[in-house]
């Protein structure tokens, strides 16, 4: 049974619902998750706002000396936790890894509190006064996690709330608890002193208890789009800050001139990694003129060559979807697409993945012909299902990107400069990739998404989440001269 950490120490949670966490591969219980109530969202509450009255005054020097303690211990930690992603999310290894390197390097640009939190100052806005802005911490804060990426999720938020002095509360995903259980240890291990980070695990209870808890300030949510909608929707009536990223249906744009080899191992990465089940995954390809034939015939055969299997086995490609569920679900989708007239070009359906016959698995999916209007081409899969359009120019393109609800993430494959300036300037999405598949930004960037992708303005990583985790304070100043003493 998993535990929940509140106020410095480990706790049976007094939950009466509970949860199989389940190897999506295998389909073994790996342990037992609480779904615990919302006074246990309280009891966090009270010991980080208790907490929040000194960690606050340490200095930010001293603070970022715990996530110095941190990065070590995560390193010398690295291979366990990628494992343990593995087990419980499914992706291959060499993807756990990738999302825990991600998660450290976090850790260290937050690190740099001491310049990041600067505030401005300028002497003599009018004679003789000056006036400079402070970045103080919020209090306490809460951070909501989705099951795709259970171990770097929490770090676009985390690492920032602590160094600039925050105190708060995470709760993962019900469906991969076992990464966060794991990280906590090590969060233990370093000695922040008791109720700076609390762990509460649970689904939705625990969820209506932080959004409308009056002793937390600002919440990081990250999951599909009408979840945060709803959750920034709730916070926002409750007087919270908010910023909540969501669901996102991304399209890679391929021009007659882009280089084939490139342009086909990026989107069948894009589209295939981690099983389909990333944010930025691409889902729609849209070929311009020319490009149609070279790019389709490509992209079947590699999408026929992808190795699904368990994630831990080291020549596997592709692991399962989350849950028997998801997988339905993709199916479905999958005949809907086809009911709405596209044909199928690569058919992943029902594989079998010999020895692992209980695992949710779809191998690489391709939709030919998917009219842009239809529900295929605007639904959200999270699944290795890639639809193919075909427009004639790029305008179109650009026009098709434009249309969508969604806004996370666009992509364009060119040896044109000027069409990928064209390109870079029109489309209305929050990351843009040119030739490079946008896998996530760098730490020290902000993680972008616009429309139903994303609700708030400031977003996780880097800068953003070092606003988001503060508040200005304006300070303007007089001084006298007849008030100076002489010495
Ligand atoms: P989800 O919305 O089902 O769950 C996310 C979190 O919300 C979980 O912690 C869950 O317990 C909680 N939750 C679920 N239902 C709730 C409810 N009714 N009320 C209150 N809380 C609730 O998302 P998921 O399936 O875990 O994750 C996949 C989704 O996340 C996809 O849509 C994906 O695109 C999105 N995602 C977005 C980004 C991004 O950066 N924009 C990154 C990763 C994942």
């Amino acid at each position: 049974m998993l535990k929940n950490y509140i106020n410095g120490e480990w706790c049976t949670s007094s939950a009466t619902n509970y949860l199989d966490v389940i190897n999506p591969a295998t389909a073994e219980v790996l342990g037992t998750v609480p779904l615990s109530p919302g006074t246990e969202v309280d009891r966090a509450a009270i010991a980080a706002a208790d907490a929040f009255t000194t960690w606050r005054r340490i200095p930010p020097t001293e603070r970022v000396q715990y996530l110095f303690k941190l990065k070590n211990l995560l390193e010398e930690h690295f291979d366990e936790l990628a494992r343990t992603i593995t087990l419980e999310c499914g992706k291959t290894l060499a993807e756990s890894k990738g999302e825990m390197r991600r998660a450290i390097e976090n850790v260290e640009v937050a690190c740099g509190i001491p310049i990041l939190m600067q505030g401005d100052y300028l002497e003599d806005v009018a004679r003789g006064i000056d006036e400079f802005t402070i970045r103080q911490p919020v209090g306490v804060t809460a951070i909501i996690a989705p099951f795709n990426f259970p171990g770097m999720i929490p770090f676009w938020f985390m690492p920032y709330a602590l160094a600039c002095g925050n105190t708060t509360i995470i709760k993962p995903s019900e469906k991969v608890p076992l990464t966060m259980q794991k990280i906590f240890y090590l969060l233990e291990q370093t000695g922040l002193p008791k109720g700076v980070i609390n762990l509460v695990n649970g689904a939705k209870e625990v969820v209506d208890a932080i959004l409308d808890h009056p002793i937390i300030r600002a919440i990081s949510f990250v999951g599909s789009t009408p979840i945060a909608k709803y959750v920034y929707s709730r916070a926002a009536a409750n007087g919270k800050r908010a910023q909540c990223q969501g669901g996102a249906k991304n399209p890679i744009i391929v021009l007659p001139d882009a280089d084939l080899e490139t342009t086909i191992k990026i989107t069948a990465d894009s589209a295939f990694g981690c099983a389909g089940q990333r944010c930025l995954a691409a889902s729609l390809a849209v070929t311009v003129g020319e490009a149609r034939e070279t790019f389709t015939e490509a992209i079947s055969e590699v999408a026929q060559t992808r190795i699904v299997g368990y994630g831990l086995d080291e020549k596997v490609h592709m692991g399962p979807v989350i849950t028997r569920e998801s997988q339905t679900r993709i199916e479905g989708l999958i005949q809907k697409g086809i009911d709405e007239g596209a044909t199928v070009l690569v058919d992943g359906r029902h594989p079998n993945i010999s020895g692992y016959e209980q695992g949710n698995f779809i191998k690489p999916t391709i939709l030919q012909n998917v009219n842009p209007k239809s529900e295929i081409a605007r639904t959200e899969i999270f699944g290795p299902v890639l639809g193919l359009i075909h427009l004639n120019t790029i305008d179109d393109a650009i026009a098709l990107v434009n249309s969508s609800e969604w806004g996370n993430m666009a992509c364009l494959f060119t040896t044109s400069g000027a069409a990928a300036r064209k390109f870079r300037y029109e489309a209305d999405a929050g990351n843009i990739g040119i030739n490079i598949g946008v896998a996530a930004p760098m730490a020290f960037f902000p993680f972008s998404g616009w429309k139903a992708s994303f609700f708030g303005d400031l977003h996780g990583q880097g800068r953003h989440a070092v606003e988001f985790f503060t508040q200005t304070k304006v300070v303007v100043e007089r001084w006298p001269k007849d008030w100076s003493r002489q010495f």
